[in-house]
């Protein structure tokens, strides 16, 4: 394999392998060790250009020392892209390839799945390389300790705004039931919230009605039901300047990563009343399981109190937002950024 490093500022290591035999593609992307090694998953994805997936693994890994820090992990900010080429056929020998590039950082990255990857990958990447987690057998799906999180967060956005978590009676819309949706259903069915549902894909939606006894309405509806949260679990950008003036919800609360279509749509949140929770630190319950169970080797109870503890760093966040008057995207930026450049200048 032939590998290139790229310089660029603010980041500890970039990296772009090619291997011409495998049809491989691939770039590893360290944004900080201060607080540990880098941990963050392996995307697979088509980019037009490979300076399109720089920017976008540059974009992840720096996301992932936010979120490792604010949830309190011993972990550093990285992330992988794999370029999905359709002349790769090959999955084996292409995550392999990958694997190798992951094993020549030593331990200071530690890969996972991400979009576009598979537990089997990454039984392929350990053939090379035993800095990968989220293998079957070890901490499993990620997607119901993310639900969980996402409740707790839940929870402390109630807290916060009403002056009481029980979410019984209250009304969630949930935009997506996929692998956190579903799971997260379940968690609100459970304390007697009320639930309306979408999804593009009808079997998913069904699954969640008949478990939970949703209410199902179209997609395009979701933002304009009558609820009192809003939980993004689908895609990215959904909180933009066409969908927030429609919400009834007091509270978003979701999964999805990078809800925000651009940082001035957490002020416009709250010049509607609306209180966020950052994404990022809501959604954390899927990594916070991995390097527990993993990386540290903690038990189930003492991961899953680490997981429900997401309640306290929530309601941290909306404290630090009253008081410095900032919305609450900013005090959980501010928040991670005490933790980790506090070390990493140190
Ligand atoms: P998933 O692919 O299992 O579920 C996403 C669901 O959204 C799918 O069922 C899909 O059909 C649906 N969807 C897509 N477009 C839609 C639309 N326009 N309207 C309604 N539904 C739509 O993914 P997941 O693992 O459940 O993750 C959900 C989100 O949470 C993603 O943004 C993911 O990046 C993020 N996230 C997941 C985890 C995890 O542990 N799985 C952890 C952190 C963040």
């Amino acid at each position: 394999m032939q590998t290139r490093e790229k310089s660029v500022p603010g980041y500890e290591r970039v990296v772009c392998g090619t291997d011409e035999t495998a049809g491989y593609h691939g770039i590893v992307v360290i944004h900080s060790t201060a607080l540990g090694p880098a941990v963050g998953g392996t995307r697979f994805w088509s980019y037009k250009t490979e300076d399109d997936a720089v920017t976008d693994a540059l974009r992840l890994a720096r996301g992932m020392t936010y979120k490792n820090a604010l949830a309190g992990l011993p972990a550093g900010g990285g992330k992988s892209i794999v370029m999905r080429d359709s002349k790769a056929t090959d999955r084996e020998q292409l995550f392999r390839t990958h694997g190798r590039l992951v094993n020549s950082f030593a331990g200071k990255y530690i890969t996972a799945e991400d979009v576009g990857t598979s537990p089997s990958d990454m039984e392929y990447i350990l053939k090379e390389s035993s800095y990968v987690a989220g293998l079957q057998g070890r901490s499993g799906d990620p997607s119901p300790h993310t639900a969980r999180g996402v409740f707790r967060a839940m929870q402390a956005a109630a807290k916060y705004k009403w002056g009481s978590d029980d979410l019984s009676g209250k009304t969630v819309s949930i935009q997506g039931c996929g692998h956190v949706g579903y799971f997260l259903a379940g968690e609100l069915a459970r304390v007697g919230a009320k639930l309306i549902v979408t999804d593009v894909d009808q079997a998913k939606v069904k699954r969640v009605v008949d478990d939970h006894k949703a209410t199902a309405v179209p997609p395009e509806e979701i933002y304009s039901v009558a609820a009192d949260v809003f939980a993004p679990c689908a895609l990215g950008g959904v909180l933009n300047d066409q969908t927030i003036p429609q919400l009834k919800a007091m509270l978003v609360v979701g999964a999805a990563n990078n809800q925000l279509l651009e940082s001035r749509h957490g002020d416009l949140l709250e010049q509607h009343g609306i209180l966020y929770a950052p994404d990022y630190a809501a959604n954390a319950g899927g990594v916070i399981n991995g390097c527990c169970i993993e990386m540290l080797g903690w038990d189930v109870p003492r991961t899953l109190a680490k997981t429900d503890a997401i309640y306290d760093t929530l309601l941290t966040i909306f404290a630090l937002a009253e008081r410095a008057k900032i919305p609450t995207y900013q005090a959980a930026d501010r928040l991670a950024e005490e933790l980790w450049k506090g070390v990493a200048t140190k």
